[in-house]
């Protein structure tokens, strides 16, 4: 067996490579939009092209929705809606807990096309991504009988039609995110994936299908920004979810304008605190995890470090240390820790923010390792001592990349952690319970971590606080953003 070509020549240990065959999905040459049950045509006849970003070859051309399409879309959603939210809430909990074990089935499947279609490594699509897109189903199945105990004295109804917008980096778990809650509540909903990772959304809605889901109930609408923004501005469209940069969430926000149901959840500049008194070596772990997961991908990332003063050589010539043991590369072979960036577009744009911070002169560490030839990928790259003021202590990279800062006092480390317009998670390191409780008292970020970071569950609400966004995802919190009498 050869080695696996993505590993650090500075290490004295080798891997063979282990790689997840493909013969158990089959890709379609080509897909059309889900409309009303069944598979359509486009109307304007166009496709575009979806890309493996670890090889840059073309996987499938996708239908390139418009907007008679949305309105074809947004009809039968609102066609379904009547008889669909009428139906007993354990009636709704059997197709939810069907389409749940579906998803456990072909969830090998999945994970493939995963990272086949968005580039993240076998291994988390295979163990995190549809583990909690299954759980989320079954979750949400659990709810759909039981609204009624859940808001007592509210008469929970549900809202109408909901637009879903998916990004590309959790693709069929931002969609288990939003349908699961949706349909548990008994709304319909017309779904838009990403352009660049379609290809499990619709595979879903044929899972949906199998399960007998009643037509119209779900459908999905794959294309561009102008079909998303067709889609959130459609006028029997009755909620909008939107997850995706804070830029093209204030552009929905503008054209919703208070005429329907909004919920966004944006982009993130997540901080690990790490206090002298931490297992060292368990926080290097958990901030590797916070930023090198699903590539920094992650709205939640952990892309900054505060580190305390007095620790900081120690740990930073640790963490130096361990992002030359990741291994990056083929997002298919099992022993892959950082998998492909998703798109050229990504790439170029971590690339220009790096440069720019190389150019503030930051100290830079970047990981050893030999990117394959083709595809887009970046190695994993730490900046030490990056002023509160840089960009990249500003900015959301979307990337491997951790700017590392140190603080001396509590009070500095709740101050530096806060200094970003987003709020959306945030991880404390320490021994004392006390601290933590401290910390996160002050730390104005919808999620914090104590000890670890990036653990997820459905019956945990989501979200964030500023240019993070508004509402809940998950949990009971989570239902009211699909109902009548939840919070606007
Ligand atoms: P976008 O916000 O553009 O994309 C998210 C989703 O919105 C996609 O489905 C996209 O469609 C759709 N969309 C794009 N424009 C509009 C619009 N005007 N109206 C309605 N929907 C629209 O993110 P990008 O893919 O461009 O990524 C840019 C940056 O956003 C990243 O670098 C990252 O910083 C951040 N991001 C944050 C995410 C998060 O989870 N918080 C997720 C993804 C990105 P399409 O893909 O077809 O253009």
């Amino acid at each position: 067996m050869e080695p696996s070509p993505n590993q650090n020549p500075g290490l004295n240990w080798q891997y063979i490579a282990s790689r997840q065959g493909t013969d158990i999905v089959s890709i379609a040459d080509r897909y059309d939009l889900w409309i009303d049950g069944h598979k359509s045509a486009p109307a304007s006849g166009d496709y575009l092209s979806t890309v493996n970003p670890a090889t840059e070859e073309p996987l499938a051309e996708v239908a390139f929705g418009g907007q008679a399409d949305i309105d074809r879309a947004v009809a039968a959603a609102k066609h379904a809606f009547p008889s669909w939210s009428s139906l007993a809430g354990s009636e709704r909990a059997k197709y939810l807990f069907r389409i749940a074990r579906l998803i456990q089935e072909r969830s090998r499947e999945l994970a493939v096309l995963e990272s086949l279609d968005g580039g993240k490594p076998i291994k988390e699509s295979r163990d995190v991504d549809l583990n909690l897109v299954a759980a989320h189903f079954f979750y949400h199945a659990g709810w759909a009988d039981k609204l009624e105990y859940a808001f007592a004295g509210l008469d929970p109804k549900p809202i109408g039609v909901a637009a879903q917008i998916i990004p590309w980096n959790f693709p069929l778990l931002m969609l288990a995110w939003k349908v699961a809650p949706a349909l548990a509540t008994g709304n319909t909903v017309v779904v838009k994936p990403a352009e660049s990772t379609p290809l499990t959304a619709l595979v879903f809605a044929e899972i949906t299908a199998e399960a007998g889901l009643p037509p119209g109930v779900l459908n999905v609408v794959t294309g561009d920004g102008t079909t998303g923004a067709a889609l959130a501005a459609h006028s029997d469209v009755d909620k909008v979810a939107f997850t995706g940069s804070t830029e093209v969430g204030k552009e929905i926000q503008r054209a919703v304008a208070g005429s329907k149901r909004l919920t966004l959840e944006l982009g993130g500049k997540g901080a690990h605190i790490v206090f002298d008194d931490a297992a060292i070596d368990q926080a290097v772990e958990g901030v590797v995890n916070g930023i090198f997961f699903n590539q920094g991908h992650v709205c939640c990332a952990g892309s900054r470090l505060l580190v305390q003063e007095s620790i900081e050589d120690t740990f930073m010539s640790k963490l130096v240390r361990r992002i030359n043991t990741l291994r990056v590369g083929d997002p298919l072979d099992k022993n892959t820790d950082v998998g492909a960036i998703n798109s050229a577009a990504q790439l170029a744009k971590i690339t220009e923010l790096v440069e720019a911070t190389q150019a503030e002169g930051v100290e830079m560490h970047q990981s050893q390792c030999q990117l394959p030839q083709g595809g887009y990928f970046f190695k994993p790259t730490v900046f030490r001592g990056v002023a509160q003021s840089s960009r990249l202590a500003q900015e959301e990279v979307f990337g491997p990349v951790l700017s590392a800062m140190t603080f001396r006092t509590p009070s500095e480390a709740v101050e530096k952690a806060n200094n970003t317009p987003y709020g959306l998670s945030a991880g404390i390191w320490t021994n004392k319970g006390s601290r933590i409780l401290w910390m996160a008292d002050r730390i104005r970020s919808g999620v914090v971590w104590a000890n670890t970071f990036n653990k997820f569950d459905p019956a945990s609400p989501f979200g964030g606080y500023g240019e993070s966004g508004f509402g809940r995802e998950g949990g009971r919190h989570g239902l009211l953003a699909y109902l009548e009498s939840g919070a606007r």
